[in-house]
């Protein structure tokens, strides 16, 4: 494996509470709510040749976070979507993937905590694609012994930060065994997502993917259903019982880091081949991020 350069002695400028400071500079203080509690929500986004890919969609999604966890960004959608496009100047970027994260400060230390001040950045860097050079040729998902938790004992429609150490629990050992990553399922058994990424399979000509009531209904997801109907595909949501997954003919993920990630395997027993409609839709995917944000508005819900 290639060194690592730690994100944390990285040259640039992050967007730190209405400031752009120096990368190096952006230090948190250790008695931090969001760290100790996992109060803190998060966007990944996407820049395509300077323009933020559905960017208000990434803004509401990331105000509406930080609402499901009870807490009010004090920032306006607007000031937030100027934030995005200063540090990626800032940071003389066109083509980026971007992280806000908003998070509770250090004023109380304890599971109340009504009167922390809510802090908001914004950092950017170069990220080709969550997979790689794996990516084109297709990615091996293993199984997951962790499930999506019940939307009763978690808000799982918001983009919290501690839902990810669930994530990350699935995808390491999935690693460990040699897959890229984790299949999980939803608390009652049905085919969920994986760690980042939302799942598409093509069943029988027919696009379907899991409901997301208990994970996050993906921007790029709702992009993907959008085009496919466009080109007269049907798509069918519903929970879908894992035996379904052994009828599929390709399978492929969708997220804004992942994009469109064809699946070769699923599991010790479950192979697929990117075919027709995998192509197509990367295919129109990838033109879509390339277009102005106008046309974008136009084309996709
Ligand atoms: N599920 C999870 C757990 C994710 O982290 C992501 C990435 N944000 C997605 C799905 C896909 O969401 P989006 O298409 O909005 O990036």
């Amino acid at each position: 494996m290639a060194a690592l350069v730690p994100f944390d002695d990285r040259d640039g400028f992050i967007w730190w509470d209405g400031k752009l400071i120096p990368w190096r500079d952006a230090k948190l203080h250790v008695l931090s709510h969001g760290l100790h509690y996992g109060s803190a929500v998060f966007e990944g986004e996407r820049a395509y040749g300077g323009n933020i890919f559905k960017l208000d969609a990434h803004t509401d999604r990331l105000i509406e976070s930080g609402r499901l966890l009870g807490f009010e960004i004090p920032y306006s959608a607007a000031q937030i979507n100027q934030a995005c496009i200063e540090v990626m100047a800032a940071n003389n970027l066109t083509d980026a993937y971007l992280r806000p994260l908003a998070w509770r400060g250090s004023e109380q230390l304890a599971v109340s905590a009504q009167h922390t001040k809510i802090h908001l950045m914004i950092a950017c860097w170069e990220w080709p694609n969550l997979f790689g050079a794996d990516r084109l040729k297709g990615v091996r998902l293993g199984l997951a012994d962790w499930r999506r938790p019940h939307p009763q004992t978690a808000p799982t429609a918001s983009k919290a930060a501690g839902l990810y150490m669930i994530g990350t629990l699935a995808k390491h050992k999935a690693e460990a065994e040699g897959y890229n990553d984790a299949l999980m399922l939803t608390w009652d058994g049905f085919v969920g997502e994986a760690t980042g990424a939302n799942l598409f399979l093509v069943i029988d000509g027919k696009l379907h993917t899991p409901t997301p009531d208990c994970f996050l209904d993906g921007i790029t997801r709702k992009t993907v259903i959008a085009l496919a109907r466009a080109r007269g595909i049907e798509v069918v949501e519903r929970h879908i019982p894992f035996a379904d997954l052994a009828r599929a003919t390709e399978a492929f993920l969708t997220g804004t880091a992942a994009e469109i990630t064809p699946v070769r395997q699923i599991g010790p027993d479950l192979s697929y081949a990117p075919s027709t409609i995998t192509e197509t839709l990367l295919a129109d995917y990838e033109a879509l991020v390339l277009m102005p944000p106008e046309e974008v508005a136009k084309r996709a819900a």
